[in-house]
């Protein structure tokens, strides 16, 4: 049979399989097929299952053993979507996705790996303490928990139960006893499991091993057990919830192909799909050698060559880790046959683990290039967002070129519509997209041209939009525009705005893969400011300086075009502007109601940077900021990234605002750097003095306010400082 054509594929779950696709395109983008691609997977990252008893043991770092799809779907000109699949529409070829817009597909693969099934009480007890092993990271979460637990109390903790003797359950357990030296670890199994090799290691290891029958004899009430379930794998129900055909173990049946039965244009493999003519257990070692036969099957209809089938080997080696004290060991596992322990075992295994990682980590650079952009310099490496916004300077020539330099002289985040019977402010903001993920994209630029309003004190409460899609086909330039337009609509309806109109237009010029990469957003945002909108030039003596969120989005995205931002970084960054700030803005007018008068300058922090918006505030006031060094919050990662060079490729313009802190021997500087316990010409102040004109997307809010209001404003505690803005005091005006 031939695969179904149509160009949108979505590659569901970011598993062994896949990770291995994207890295095979990455390499040889010839080799991915047209269209856009796009990757589902509801975390930035994916374990590789092959090391994560080391990670368990503490032999790796959680890093080590992390794939990073993000730079991964980057260098495959794959759009990534962070996202929970809840399920498929086969009949409207939809993936449906939790809190957001289904995704149409023409073909879908599923690679999402298995869950630890449900443990019973006849297995374990009472087993509402027993955290499944899959999925991994709440599971690895968990075990950092216990840490605490296995620390405080040493001896002294409640034992540890692994539930399932099998090799996973085996190999979790020793691990266990590698981290936890003195707490006493449980490994319960069924009668005659495991092997005698192994029953010798882990009476070595000092663990307990149990049968489930005797944990509790005669016990009409179980007791309690605390620890993982190990116990076997299942594909997540989903699958078969949404009609496609699954074998008892819920795995979705396919043919040699990895095409499902009787689903053209679906193909599943790894742990979550089963060829019913050839079937393997769940094991890591099946999804990675699929990935071949999957690259070559998912390309196959340009080809217009027929799927080809899959002859798995009928058995593979297992290398099993065995982590004994003072040296860490293994096995060999060959069907029948068992090998160890022995420590070159180990080196064996561990050489392997960190090539197969290794692979990951040597991907070529972001193709760049610089046709068409005059500027001589390689377009994909040009900072997106708030950061592909003019310099200052050419932007203040050009004005006063065009008449126009009262823009310049009364600088306002928004402004009033002129002959409205009551006061309307308007303003328009927008960006080439930032992120691979439409959706988020739309819901970015949104939150970002918001913020313009409530920096004046708006409410939004309506929009227009104009996107600008790349040259695609035509079903893809529908799925852009549909994703955009509702992420556009989620970011405007949580603070009661509606979308009320706005255009779509085509770009004239090929763009990269992805094609998501190529849309562009711009909203004209407008609503109804209090009383009196707060002005961006109205800073007085004694005023308190407040910032509602860390610096530092400019500085993540440039380095991660050179795959050097951590992927847990990007992650709290996207968090953090995926985050309206309205509800500080609601709290904001309600003191402004109750201490009139006492907020008296606000603007918000975007394309120039903290220092260059702060120019912007102070104007040509004879006000003095002192701005206290040690108080300037940046996200995780952004002060290592700095002081290792990297910036934006908009900072190099913003440095002009540098002149604020030094304005010559006759006149002091507009704003006075208080390094507190910073030492002058280290590395941490050049790092905090590029923070300064690190350009913003979806940045804070700064404020200018009496004492009394800064006060009340303080006193909310930060509390789940990271799933909230708050406000931080930053610096106070001075009397010149
Ligand atoms: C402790 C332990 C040790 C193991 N050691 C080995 C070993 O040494 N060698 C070996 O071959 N196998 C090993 N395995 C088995 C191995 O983990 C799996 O067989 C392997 O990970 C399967 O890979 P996969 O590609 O099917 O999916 P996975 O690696 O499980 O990846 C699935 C991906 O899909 C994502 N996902 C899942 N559901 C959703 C959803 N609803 N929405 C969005 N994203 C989703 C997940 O976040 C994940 O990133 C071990 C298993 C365990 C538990």
């Amino acid at each position: 049979m031939t695969a179904s054509t149509g160009d949108q594929l979505l590659l569901a779950g970011g598993g062994h399989s896949h990770a291995l696709l994207l890295r095979m395109w990455a390499m040889q983008p010839q080799r991915r097929p047209a269209g856009l691609i796009s990757l589902i997977n509801r975390r930035s990252t994916a374990l590789y299952s092959g090391m994560v008893p080391g990670l368990i043991a503490g032999l790796y770092a959680p890093d080590e053993v992390a794939i990073d799809l993000r730079t991964l779907a980057d260098r495959a000109g794959v759009a990534l979507i962070i996202a929970e699949i809840t399920g498929i529409d086969r009949h409207k070829r939809l993936l449906l996705l939790q809190g957001r817009a289904p995704l149409p597909y023409d073909r879908l693969s599923l690679d999402v790996g298995a869950v630890s099934p449900a443990a019973t009480s006849t297995d374990a007890g009472s087993t509402a303490d027993l955290k499944p092993i899959k999925p991994l990271e709440p599971a690895l979460a968990f075990l950092s928990q216990e840490d605490d637990i296995a620390r405080s109390q040493r001896s002294e903790a409640p034992p540890f139960h692994v539930l399932g003797a099998g090799l996973a359950g085996v190999e979790v357990a020793l691990a266990l006893r590698q981290r936890w030296p003195e707490r006493r670890v449980i490994l319960q199994g069924r009668p005659g499991q495991p092997a005698a090799p192994f029953r010798r290691a882990l009476a070595k290891a000092g663990i307990t091993l149990a049968l489930a029958a005797e944990v509790a004899p005669g016990s009409a009430r179980p007791p309690r057990r605390h620890g993982l379930n190990c116990t076997g794998s299942r594909a997540p129900d989903w699958l078969g919830a949404s009609g496609l055909p699954i074998d008892a173990q819920g795995r979705v049946v396919t043919e040699r192909s990895l095409e499902v039965v009787a689903n053209p244009g679906v193909f599943a493999c790894g742990d979550c799909g089963v060829i019913s003519a050839d079937p393997r257990p769940a094991s890591g070692v099946w999804a990675v050698r699929a990935a071949a036969i999957l690259a070559r099957n998912l390309s196959a209809p340009e080809h217009q060559r027929p799927l080809t089938a899959w002859h798995p080997q009928r058995r593979a080696l297992q290398l099993l880790g065995g982590f004994r004290q003072g040296g860490p060991t293994a096995w060999a596992l060959w069907g029948p046959l068992l090998l160890g322990p022995h420590p070159w075992l180990w080196h064996w295994k561990q050489a392997i683990d960190r090539r197969f990682m290794a692979r990951f980590q040597t991907l070529p650079a972001m193709a760049g290039s610089s046709e068409g952009n005059g500027a001589g310099r390689p377009s994909a490496m040009l900072c997106r967002g708030c950061a592909a916004k003019l310099p200052a300077a050419p932007l203040e020539a050009a004005l006063t070129a065009a008449g126009l330099d009262a823009f310049g002289a009364s600088p306002e985040d928004a402004h009033a519509l002129p002959g409205c019977a009551g006061p309307v402010l308007q303003s328009v903001d927008g960006f080439p997209a930032l992120v691979s993920d439409p959706w988020l994209n739309g819901r970015l630029t949104t939150l970002h041209a918001c913020s313009d309003l409530w920096a004046c004190g708006a409410q939004v409460s309506a929009a227009q939009a104009v996107v600008t899609l790349p040259l695609a086909s035509r079903p893809v330039q529908a799925t852009l525009l549909s994703q955009t337009l509702s992420g556009v609509r989620s970011a405007l309806e949580e603070q009661g705005a509606t979308l009320i109109g706005g255009h779509s237009l085509e770009a004239r010029h090929p763009d990269h893969a992805p094609a998501s990469l190529g849309v562009q957003v711009l909203l004209s945002v407008s609503g109804t400011p209090p009383q009196r909108s707060w002005p961006k030039r109205g800073l007085q003596a004694d005023d308190v300086l407040l910032l509602s969120r860390p610096l530092g989005t400019g500085v993540l995205f440039a380095a991660a075009m050179a795959g050097a931002t951590p992927p847990h970084a990007l992650d709290q960054a996207l968090t953090q502007m995926n985050r309206s700030q309205h509800p500080l803005l609601d709290e904001l007018l309600h003191l402004d109601a109750t201490l009139p008068g006492a907020l008296h300058a606000a603007t918000d922090i975007t394309g120039f940077g903290l220092l260059g918006h702060l120019g912007e505030m102070l104007g040509s006031t004879p006000l003095q900021v002192q701005l206290d060094a040690d108080a300037i919050p940046a996200l995780p990662g952004v002060l290592d990234l700095l002081h290792s060079g990297y910036a934006s490729s908009l900072a190099p313009a913003n440095r002009r605002a540098w002149s604020l802190l030094d304005r010559g021997r006759d006149r002091p500087a507009a704003v006075a750097l208080k390094l507190g316990t910073i030492a002058a010409g280290s590395d941490r102040h050049r790092a905090l003095l590029e923070l300064l004109v690190d350009p913003q997307t979806c940045g804070p809010l700064l404020i200018a306010v009496a004492p009394k209001l800064a006060d009340r404003l303080l006193k909310a505690p930060p509390s789940a400082a990271e799933t909230r803005d708050h406000w931080r005091r930053i610096g106070t005006a001075t009397a010149g």
